[in-house]
């Protein structure tokens, strides 16, 4: 019998400070974005000889901000050291970074993200320091022609928040990095929607093997798919009773494998010392306590009010907070339409469902607030059924277009006149005698009749009127049977 390996991962999330206007060191503008490549630099960031760093103060209260909505000790002083590295993503070889070492104190430590499902992931640290350049490739990074670099991304504000090897599964993972979006979302400190805000490496160890880390995934969606190839290269080596290296691995999205990039600096590698440049921050209790009391909601809290202001149940209350844009979505249609519940069970249901399958994100959904409470009104007065809706939403989802003109352009209006119902009824009746007579013994049959007409008129046919047309003509003719 085999035992199933034990599967360890932690997380080291790098998440871009987007509320920030300006770098981490510097004045260059941090709104850099689609923007021509090496435009948005200066000697600071570049680490020109002579340039100084001054830290952006407004990064130390996103710190403050995200310690406190983990539940982080906050140190009370801190340190940024060097972090040295021979890369060509940093022009001055070294990263400003902070360290939990020999002397180094990270902003702050400790503290937990809840999974929603009884589970906590411990958090080890949370740092700031700046973002690399960013590298791209012609051919894959084993193989590449040439490297590009652009330094527009150099000196932007980032948080590092490393997680403890709490998770057990590569689905562990993305719940966990889906909870943390929506947390950095509510306090405004971070916009997970933009490309590359947000960035993990993970540490995986199966049984007794030996950990290694994955670089390089830039998107929850491929965090997951990262992990599970993974499991199944290390899973095969164990089984052979080979070894696995502890090593760094880079995730190539094109080719859906891991590949080795290098055996594992140790720590000691990076060469970590204090900046000299920079002196040591103290972070006072008034900071911290004026922090604090612009907290804005955090998902759990906008979680509970859902549940008392709108009874929702908890779960959908759930779904809809553990995405920001998601809960905003839900608190607009709320604003102009009165069922809360309803709306709710569209949006976790299939609104979600759809955009899944379309492997979009919610603002890539070209539906509005406007566009799902238009539809919601279409089904209240009778135009159409719950079940057209759907159509109507998916639709909608990749159009953009209004409710009402889809239903009008494609012909899904309810079909409510007795005399076209009864004309279709009729043509059914003469062509399948058989159904008829089984509909004449048997009540379950009628459906079969019931769901012919459905499917003659698109599921158009309003089902009120359907089930009262085909009774009806069933009783006359078992009537006539009896009087025979
Ligand atoms: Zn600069
Ligand atoms: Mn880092």
């Amino acid at each position: 019998m085999k035992a199933t390996l034990e599967t360890k991962i932690g997380l080291e999330v790098h998440c871009q400070l987007t509320n920030l206007r300006s770098k981490l060191f510097c004045g260059c503008s941090a709104n850099y974005r689609g923007k021509e490549p090496n435009t948005h630099m200066c000697p600071v960031c570049l680490g020109l000889p002579g340039s100084l760093p001054v830290l952006n103060s407004k990064a130390i209260e996103d710190a403050i901000m995200i310690a406190s909505a983990l539940g982080a000790d906050i140190s009370s002083r801190t340190l940024f050291f060097r972090k040295n590295y021979f890369y060509p993503d940093m022009p001055k070889n070294f990263q400003i970074s902070q360290y939990d070492q020999a002397g180094g104190v990270p902003i702050a430590a400790g503290g937990s993200v809840s999974m929603g499902n009884g589970k906590k992931v411990r958090i080890r640290r949370i740092q700031i320091e700046e973002d690399p350049a960013k590298l791209s490739y012609e051919g894959t990074i084993d193989s590449a022609s040439a490297t590009l670099v652009d330094y527009n991304r150099a000196g932007i504000a980032l948080m590092e928040i490393v997680t403890e090897p709490d998770l057990e599964s590569p689905n562990d993972a993305r719940l966990f990095l889906q909870n943390l979006r929506s947390i950095l979302e509510h306090l405004g400190v971070s916009d997970g929607s933009l490309e590359g805000s947000m960035r993990c490496d993970a540490n995986i160890s199966l049984g007794e093997g030996r950990r290694v880390e994955i670089k390089n995934i830039s998107s929850f969606k491929e965090v997951e798919r990262a992990l599970n190839f993974e499991i199944a290269r290390q899973k095969s080596l164990l089984d052979r009773g080979a070894e696995v290296k502890m090593e760094t691995r880079h995730w190539d999205e094109l080719r859906r494998v891991t590949v080795s990039l290098r055996v594992k600096e140790e720590e000691h590698d990076y060469r970590y010392f204090p900046e000299p440049d920079l002196v040591p921050i103290a972070v006072t209790p008034e900071l911290i306590d004026k922090v604090k009391a612009n907290m804005p909601e955090l998902p759990e809290m906008r979680e509970e009010r859902f549940v008392e202001e709108y009874d929702l149940p908890h779960e959908v209350a759930q779904t809809l907070t553990g995405n920001k844009r998601l809960a905003d979505f839900f608190e607009d249609c709320v604003k102009s339409y009165p069922d809360a519940k309803k709306i709710g069970n569209w949006l976790v249901s299939d609104f979600l469902r759809y955009l899944y399958e379309a492997g979009l994100d919610i603002d890539e959904s070209r539906v509005t607030p406007d566009h799902l409470v238009k539809m919601l009104q279409l089904i209240d007065s009778g135009v159409i059924s719950g079940k057209i809706a759907k159509q109507v939403l998916k639709e909608m989802m990749t159009t953009g277009r209004l409710p009402d003109s889809i239903v009008e352009e494609k012909g899904l209006r309810r079909i409510s006149s007795r005399d076209y119902i009864e004309s279709e009824v009729e043509k059914i009746f003469k062509e399948l005698p058989q159904a008829v007579n089984d509909a004449l013994s048997d009540e379950k049959a009628v459906n079969y009749l019931i769901g012919e007409l459905m499917r003659r008129t698109s599921g158009k046919c309003d089902p009120t009127l359907a089930n009262e047309i085909v009774s009806s003509k069933l009783s006359k003719l078992k009537s006539k049977q009896t009087a025979a």
